[in-house]
């Protein structure tokens, strides 16, 4: 006894090399996407890629695509998701279906993510699959588990898509098809991202945070509330820490606000983005906070954003960052020592990346008719560092009556059980260079795509060979997608669904320690 732990990441990973390299491929995507608009006026393409383009101008052209759906769509969608959409588009006039769905890119998306299962490559898209429905999949067995009722939305994991470059990672949440009858949801990821899986840690915040979170009528709504009742505490409390709270900011230059009452309305507003964050960390680990920050970096050139308009429902770059920090800080299944380590190198990369925010504040801004700012605050940043300690610790630990009094982190959290597969999974991929094996670890855990991926993102930054670290990662992905029953139609729901209970805990352990006698028997 006495072993390590030990953080993987020092922060100093996240240099200017992998971050431009990041970069590129992310660029790449729209830089060649708007080579490939150009020339495709001019140039016919090929037979074969004609083949494989997504049209769906006409009803025929529609119901053929669902008709596909059938043979390429896991069974355990079709009276979800293809039915329904089947009769939506046989009963109404398809302009009028086209007018309602298609402005809003959703149209496109339901028809490419049925359309793409018989053209992209599969790999990515199977290994994409087994990431969404372990993240989602898991969180449902974990809720059953704690005797929490099931979500009121859906219970099947998110459907995937390879979306439009120019959107980022998104997803249409499980309420967004309950007035079409559709009983799904849908997280997107741009093509590119198949390059980098470091860039996946999206994941974790789609379908960790936003898909989970907006399936629970009421939870949202009830966290927001939650946090603003925190932070508003410490308006007037006379706790030594609470000093910088108590400073009053200027909003549309009145003078009257604490910075804690701000800081109040200012997270409430943001509350689906901060705790979708915060979901992201609980399932991926400390990785999502690494993921998370080489996401945004390589967005912004290498420099943490300082300035959003006062509208935006996401919460500035470093506070993001630090959220992630102060969040693993609180990990209380995970060794004490190596949450600070890696709560430390996100910090670092704040200090890093972020020295605007750090030397003038936060600010909150409206664009005016001619293009110009206008300047609706500043907001000291050293008082909004303090705030965030507070919000990491609402979210994760606060025991929420839409859960039945249950925390978020009550339900997923990151542990010692779970690192110590990552470390061997960063070792198989920067040692072994192959695919990570996903035998279960030590403790007979069983080996997760949430793993994979965490180990995959530590892995990439530790030698910031992206392509064969994101090759080997997403070949193993693919491993558990083609043992995962449910792809195969055995119809179970979510992975709680075929759990052994044991009744003596190192059942297998015990008899082999009655020694060498049975083993000799055996082999005679
Ligand atoms: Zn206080
Ligand atoms: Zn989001």
């Amino acid at each position: 006894m006495g072993d390590k732990i030990n953080a993987l990441l020092t922060g100093e990973e996240l240099d200017l090399v992998l971050l431009d390299k990041s970069r590129k491929i992310l660029r790449g995507d729209i830089d060649e996407k708007e080579k490939d608009d150009k020339e495709k006026d001019d140039k016919e393409k090929d037979d074969k890629e004609k083949v494989s383009e997504l049209h769906y101008e006409t009803k025929d052209q529609a119901l053929s695509i669902i008709y596909d759906g059938y043979t390429s769509i896991p069974k355990i969608y079709h009276e979800v998701f293809l039915d329904p959409f089947k009769k939506l588009v046989q009963t109404y006039d398809y302009a009028l279906i086209q007018k309602a769905l298609g402005e809003q890119l959703l149209l496109y998306d339901l028809f490419s993510c049925i359309h793409q299962r018989s053209t992209q490559d599969l790999d990515a898209s199977h290994a994409f699959e087994e990431t969404v429905s372990d993240l989602y999949d898991g969180y449902l067995s974990n809720i059953e588990r704690s005797g929490i009722k099931a979500p009121d939305y859906q219970a099947f994991s998110p459907l995937v898509i390879w979306g439009k470059p120019e959107a980022g990672p998104y997803t249409w949440p499980a309420n967004f098809g309950s007035k079409l009858d559709l009983q799904i949801s849908l997280v997107s990821m741009p093509p590119a991202y198949k390059r980098n899986v470091a860039l996946w840690a999206a994941i974790g915040h789609e379908v960790g945070g936003h898909d989970i979170l907006r399936a629970d009528i009421g939870l949202l709504p009830e966290l927001g509330n939650v946090v603003e009742a925190k932070l508003i505490e410490h308006k007037n409390c006379k706790h030594k820490n609470c000093t910088k709270l108590r400073e009053p900011v200027a909003i549309n230059g009145r003078k009257d606000y604490s910075l804690a009452e701000f800081a109040a309305q200012y997270w409430r507003h943001r509350i689906d983005e901060t705790a979708s964050d915060v979901c992201g960390i609980l399932n991926l680990g400390p990785a999502s906070g690494f993921g998370l920050a080489l996401i945004l970096l390589s967005l912004r050139k290498y420099k943490l954003h300082n300035s959003l308009p006062a509208q935006e429902a996401h919460p500035f770059d470093p506070l993001r960052i630090i959220l992630a920090a102060d969040v693993i800080r609180g990990i209380r299944a995970l060794d004490f020592q190596t949450c600070n380590a890696y709560a430390d190198a996100l910090e670092y990369v704040v200090r890093k990346y972020g020295s605007e925010a750090i030397n003038e504040g936060f600010n909150l801004y409206t664009m005016t008719k001619n293009g110009d700012y206008y300047l609706e605050a500043t907001i000291p940043y050293e008082g909004m560092r303090e705030t965030v300690k507070i919000v990491a610790d609402v979210i994760s630990s606060t025991r929420f009556k839409s859960l039945e009094y249950h925390s978020l982190s009550e339900i997923n959290t990151w542990t010692n059980s779970d690192e110590i597969l990552v470390q061997r999974i960063v070792n198989d991929l920067l040692i072994k260079n192959e695919p990570p094996d996903i035998q279960t670890g030590p403790d007979d855990q069983i080996v997760y795509a949430a793993h994979l991926l965490a180990g995959g993102i530590i892995a990439l930054m530790k030698n910031g060979e992206i392509e064969a670290v994101s090759e080997n990662t997403i070949k193993s992905l693919v491993k558990l997608y083609e043992n995962n029953p449910v792809w195969k139609g055995f119809p179970t729901h979510f992975r709680g669904d075929v759990y052994l209970h044991s009744l003596v805990p190192g059942y297998k352990d015990s008899i082999k320690g009655q020694g060498p006698v049975d083993s000799r028997t055996d082999e005679r």
